[in-house]
């Protein structure tokens, strides 16, 4: 596994406006489109490309175009906030859905729907604003290798240090988040974190809005 902590002025900017608890669910939602929209074009470096002729109004040209772009999978709820922003950089990006619930119990999860296709090789994103306990995205990661996905990248925006070793056992798997926290707490949340995350999205809870 290979993990890339995202480093750029923009995104530390956006990452801090998320954590304050002051921003409300209309401002939650425009900040993590545009921060999803640099980690989807950090996350989408590797696609491969085709050489293409283009003519420009004053002449023949050598260009590229984008083949075979990876299947994108939100995670829903929360991965839902990312995906308008990755398909802005991918619109032709063929997208499947998996929903799980956690049991805030002991944080296992359970699947409640999924329509990942026979994969065949094809390169998928998983997206998953939060890694904290790592157990959902190791779910969603080996059902997507058993789906017979070729490489696997899971973004996400803040990972827990706990989460991200939990992936390490996966080879073909590149972890790409905007910042590594300290730890995870005891009722599983990502400290310091941004709190709950699908919750600050649609819940239209307003502190200043
Ligand atoms: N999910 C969240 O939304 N926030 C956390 O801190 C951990 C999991």
């Amino acid at each position: 596994m290979e993990i890339i902590e995202f480093e750029h002025p923009v995104a530390r900017d956006i990452l801090t406006s998320l954590r304050d608890r002051r921003t409300c669910s209309e401002e939650f939602r425009i900040l993590t489109y545009r921060i999803s929209l640099l980690l989807a074009v950090e996350s989408t470096r590797n696609i491969p490309t085709l050489p293409v002729s283009v003519e420009t109004p004053l002449e023949e040209t050598l260009g590229e175009k984008c083949e075979n772009c990876p299947v994108i999978i939100p995670i829903l709820r929360a991965g839902l906030g990312m995906l308008d922003a990755f398909q802005e950089v991918i619109p032709s990006a063929p997208v499947s859905f998996v929903a799980l619930r956690r049991d805030e119990k002991d944080a296992k999860a359970d699947w409640l729907y999924e329509s990942i296709q026979n994969l065949n090789r094809r390169d998928v994103l998983i997206l998953d604003p939060m890694l904290a306990t790592g157990g959902t995205a190791e779910q969603v990661i080996q059902y997507a290798i058993d789906a017979g996905a070729g490489s696997i990248s899971l973004v996400s925006i803040v990972s827990s240090p706990e989460g991200v070793e939990r992936l390490r056992r996966f080879e073909n798997l590149t972890v790409i988040t905007a910042s590594v926290d300290r730890q995870l707490d005891e009722n599983w949340y990502i400290r310091p974190g941004l709190g709950d995350f699908g919750d600050r999205l649609y819940h239209g809870k307003s502190a200043k809005c």
